[in-house]
């Protein structure tokens, strides 16, 4: 079997798949008050367009897919696309990220799929009116109602902290509290500028150190050697059940060790979360490519996989980063 492997001699096997552009939240480090600009319907893949890509990938080595986006539970008959990808015997995990706020009733259901392991939960705030602030609508009660029940699931629940000078790096702390008597994979996030709009001032620069430094002033840590392509640093704490991380996303330490690509709602190919896009597999797929040009594709476009997600930065073509993370499929 060919498999993908890149000029760096990393193998790719995970692809990061955003079902949808659209969301129910308007978180502010994510786009503008207003939304961004949609695309129209026709523009996204089909499920049977994302099922064929990811067949053809999980036939070239890749086993994991994450779902995201957008918010992946706003798409209409996105359950009946999880057991659809569930039948795929190449694939091994299906994880997906989501704001939570739409799911609380799949749960169950989410528990019987086989393939789907891990959930990653967003959730910047456990403060109702902070949190409102961030994601400029009102669902905190909602989204705890699904921490708590995805706590108690059979899932594996990773929280999603995105730390934002300004709005919530005074929780730090309080939700490292968490994981004294929760069985959590909690990871705080770099604030990236991907907003859909441009850089946002920020008043401090929140990095991985910062935040490091902000745990040890009340917790004693310890490094846990994570998996080789792991997105976090990840630590324990005496006596408590989970784990804390930090994902280094916009001071890019990890590159070295990544085994992932992207693939955005409307079938952009994309190397690297920096790159701007490399190919249109959407249209490639319409015009009547076989399932062998599809892999001879992918085959040659991983060769262009940039070093690291400064390398893809600067080769951009659309100067620097400011889309939308909805629309990249964060
Ligand atoms: N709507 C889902 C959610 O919020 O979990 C999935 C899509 S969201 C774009 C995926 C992840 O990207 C979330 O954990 C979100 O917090 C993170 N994210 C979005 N914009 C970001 C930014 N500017 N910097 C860092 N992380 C960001
Ligand atoms: Fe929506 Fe997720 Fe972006 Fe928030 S981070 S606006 S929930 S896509």
């Amino acid at each position: 079997m060919h498999k993908l492997i890149d000029n760096f001699g990393r193998q790719i096997s995970y692809v990061r798949l955003a079902v949808t552009d659209r969301c129910n939240l308007r978180c502010q480090y994510c786009m503008p008050a207003h939304g961004i600009d949609i695309v129209p319907r026709k523009e996204l893949l089909t499920y049977k367009e994302m099922y064929r890509l990811i067949r053809v990938l999980t036939e070239l080595g890749v086993n994991k897919v994450r779902l995201t986006g957008g918010e992946p539970f706003v798409r209409k008959d996105f359950m009946s696309f999880l057991e659809m990808l569930s039948y795929n015997d190449l694939l091994d995990e299906i994880n997906i990220t989501t704001n939570g706020a739409l799911i609380s009733e799949h749960i169950e259901t989410l528990e019987k799929l086989d393939k789907v392991k891990n959930i990653n939960l967003s959730l910047d705030s456990l403060n109702t009116d902070k949190f409102a602030k961030i994601t400029r609508r009102d669902v905190f009660p909602e989204v705890y109602k699904t921490f708590q029940l995805l706590e108690k699931s059979s899932l594996n629940l990773k929280l999603n902290v995105v730390v934002q000078t300004g709005f919530n790096t005074d929780e730090i702390n309080d939700f490292v509290g968490l994981t004294k008597d929760k069985n959590i994979a909690l990871r705080f996030i770099e604030e990236m500028p991907f907003n859909g709009k441009g850089q946002r001032e920020m008043k401090e620069n929140w990095n991985y150190n910062k935040i490091l430094e902000e745990i040890k002033s009340q917790y004693s840590v310890e490094n846990i050697i994570s998996e080789k392509s792991s997105t976090s640093r990840n630590f324990s704490i005496k006596n408590h059940q989970g784990t804390v991380g930090i994902i280094p996303a916009f001071t890019r330490t990890i590159c070295n060790d990544c085994n992932r690509i992207r693939i955005t709602s409307i079938g952009t190919f994309k190397n690297c979360l920096f790159d701007d896009g490399v190919f249109n597999l959407r249209d490639f797929i319409r015009n009547g490519a076989s399932n062998d040009d599809l892999k001879e594709l992918f085959l040659s476009l991983i060769k262009e996989k940039p070093e690291n997600g400064f390398i893809a930065e600067a080769n951009r073509k659309q100067g620097s980063v400011s889309e939308s993370v909805s629309t990249i499929g964060g």
